[in-house]
């Protein structure tokens, strides 16, 4: 039976709150898994299963699927959808689990994220993973067009900010291709692109700890300067280690470089 009728026939309601705009097109849902490059090893995380159409073609490739979706209301005819043994889908709100108790569960080579995600919560999805320190190998996500080159935003740039030095620091960042709007049911407003991050051993700070508590500082109020973020801080040592590439804690966050704030704290000592 086709989703729509599943659907038809449980007398589902589409909900704008949870950003339900369900992609249909079968080759890009085939596109998308195929970026995913799962293999039967891998355990794949899907944010917002909706109908269940991305989850239907990883189910085949993964070990597991763990899936997460709001509406509870989707549990009926999920069953009846997905009867597939190695998927297990969470009706829960995705930012309020511990990921790394769901996923204890499980034995696993990779963790890979698949997710077509809801426009409204993107981004505190995905620090989700950064900040509880998910060791994931790559995510496949669906995103809304403008927000997918954000992502990769450059130094200097209105988008660079924390999230952009974590999600760098952690993976190789590339926008794939874009998705019109006129594939969705519901048609949403706005054309998606889908972003792939690859995990990359490009960047490495050996004080890993004080790398991010700093970044996260330094941006705490964008148009301030360091000198004024960073107060709790010894600037006098900033300062001589920013010296070393012509900056000085009179910058701004957003005029430093991924480079540069692991230099500093490579180099930081507190006193
Ligand atoms: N994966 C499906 C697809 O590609 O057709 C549905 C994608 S739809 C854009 C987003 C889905 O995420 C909806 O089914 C929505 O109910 C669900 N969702 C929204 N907020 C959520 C949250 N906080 N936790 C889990 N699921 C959520």
């Amino acid at each position: 039976m086709e989703v729509k009728e599943v659907l038809d026939k449980n007398n589902f309601n589409f909900k704008k709150k949870f950003g339900q705009n369900f992609l249909l097109d079968q080759n890009i849902l085939n596109n998308i898994v195929t970026l995913a490059d799962i293999t039967k090893e891998d355990l794949v995380i899907e944010i917002g299963v909706g109908a269940g159409a991305l989850t239907k073609k990883i189910s085949p490739r993964a070990k597991y699927v763990l899936g997460y979706e709001i509406d509870k209301t989707l549990e009926k005819p999920l069953k009846e959808i997905l009867p597939e043994e190695n998927i297990n889908i969470i009706f829960d709100d995705f930012l309020s689990r511990n990921i790394k108790e769901d996923i204890s569960k499980y034995n696993y080579s990779n963790i890979i994220v698949v997710a077509n995600l809801p426009y409204y919560i993107t981004t505190p999805i995905i620090s989700k993973f950064i900040d509880e320190k998910i060791n994931v190998s790559r995510l496949v996500v669906m995103v809304q067009n403008e927000v997918a080159d954000r992502f990769s935003a450059n130094m200097g740039s209105k988008a660079y900010n924390s999230l952009t030095i974590f999600l760098n620091y952690y993976f190789d960042i590339k926008k794939a291709f874009v998705v019109s709007r006129n594939v969705f049911y519901p048609k949403p407003n706005v054309d998606s692109a889908v972003v792939i991050f690859n995990k990359s051993n490009k960047y490495k700070s050996s004080n890993e700890a004080l790398f991010f508590k700093m970044v996260k500082d330094a941006f705490k109020q964008k148009r301030k300067t360091l000198k004024n973020n960073l107060k709790g801080y010894n600037l006098e040592q900033i300062d001589k280690i920013l010296n070393q590439t012509g900056k000085n804690i009179s910058f701004r966050a957003e005029n430093i470089s991924i480079d540069e704030f692991i230099n500093i704290c490579d180099n930081y000592c507190s006193k």
